[in-house]
């Protein structure tokens, strides 16, 4: 008897999204612009609320990098940079040859350490160049210590793009993740909170931010019947097709988060007798995470020696994924010269962390595997 694999995070379809593919077919409006797009951006900007202004982009890369092009941001000056993160936070930075300074993340969020960034932005002062933007990022959902970290960004008078590519819903202080900086970035992977097949957004403050950013992502056309240039542009619009699935996902996305979060109850529960196991949670009732995915670290000196890798492989060999946390940037061969601001943090994190299945589609029996196997692991730790 073959079971299906149980996955971190796969695509959850509402039902209604293929009723605005289908009206984008009959209206052959198979571009990337169209009502789809007007609409999606529409639902995303009262979601957002704050009086923002969303433009729908191919992917949450290509949103950082147009977030940094209008920070100003070119060949030579330096970005800091969460230094624990996906690579899509930073690989932007290199399109622009533009240098990533790293700074380590606090324990509590496990996101950027308001300490060490202040550090880095004196160091690299002092060293004669003042950093030109600060990409700062909620991981997994948990909002970052947003009073902290824009009390340091103010002080220095620098933008912060706000990668809230993992927290789309999530809150701090009642407001919505993707509204606290200069930019924000949404992404619609397929893996994400809610997925478009594809695609990006990017939250801006002010209309004439978004008419930019539209403006850079459709090969920045000058006003002209010809076809005139006088900037670099980039293609990187949304689809009508895959805003179309967007404005389906955003009916049930606030649905999908209350699944989340019961998912991690799950794990709560499942570990709360567990000694060395804890469950990532927020900190305070000033945040609220999507928990977009559920993650736990394991301390094998108090579990009897059982390791985040041997759960890990019991999963594994129950067909259930499981996966490390993101592998800090300044231990990636290709960063490894970045300057880089910390104390061991994302490190620590990075050996003993684990994600676990997390989807808002996970059912009662894929819950039942999951347990058995976390059961099987630690009934003798
Ligand atoms: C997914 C992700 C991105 C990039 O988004 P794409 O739409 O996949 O390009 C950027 N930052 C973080 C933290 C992400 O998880």
């Amino acid at each position: 008897m073959s079971q299906q694999k149980i996955w971190l995070s796969s695509p959850h379809m509402g039902g209604t999204e293929r009723n605005f593919v289908t009206e984008a077919f009959d209206t052959n409006w198979v571009a990337p612009l169209g009502p789809n797009v007007n609409g999606f951006e529409n639902d995303l900007q009262l979601y957002q609320g704050q009086d923002t202004h969303v433009a729908a982009l191919s992917s949450g890369t290509a949103a950082i990098h147009l977030a940094l092009i209008q920070c100003g941001v070119e060949a030579g000056d330096e970005v800091i940079c969460q230094s624990f993160t996906f690579c899509g936070s930073i690989n932007p930075i290199k399109y622009l040859g533009a240098k990533p300074v790293l700074v380590d993340s606090e324990s509590t969020t496990w996101n950027m350490c308001p300490i060490h960034l202040e550090e880095a932005i004196k160091h690299r002062i002092k060293q004669g160049k003042k950093p030109k933007a600060i990409v700062a990022v909620h991981l997994y959902g948990m909002p970052y210590q947003v009073d902290l970290i824009n009390k340091v960004a103010s002080k220095y008078d620098i933008p912060v793009v706000e990668d809230s590519a993992e927290a789309l819903g999530s809150t701090y202080k009642g407001q919505k993740c993707g509204t606290f900086g200069r930019f924000g970035i949404l992404s619609f992977n397929g893996n994400k909170i809610i997925t478009t097949s594809g695609g990006g957004a990017m939250v801006c403050h002010s209309q004439e931010d978004k008419k930019q950013t539209v403006f850079l992502a459709t090969q920045a056309r000058d006003e002209a019947a010809h076809y005139e240039h006088t900037t670099i542009g980039y293609n990187y619009r949304l689809s009508n097709i895959s805003a179309g699935i967007g404005r389906g996902q955003m009916e049930v996305l606030d649905r999908h988060i209350g699944l989340r979060r019961k998912m991690h109850e799950f794990y709560i529960e499942q570990f709360k007798n567990i000694e060395g196991v804890s469950v990532f949670s927020e900190p305070s009732s000033d945040y609220f995470s999507n928990h977009w995915l559920s993650a736990i670290l394991i301390n094998p000196s108090k579990t009897n020696g059982i390791t985040r890798e041997d759960l890990r492989h019991a999963f594994a060999k129950a067909d259930i994924e499981s996966r490390p946390l993101w592998k800090p940037m300044h231990l990636q061969p290709i960063f490894k010269d970045a300057p880089y601001y910390g104390s061991g943090i994302a490190e620590e994190l990075f050996e003993t962390g684990l994600c676990l299945p997390s989807g808002s589609n996970l059912t009662n029996d894929d819950r039942e595997r999951i347990q058995k196997v976390i059961f099987e692991l630690f009934k003798s730790a």
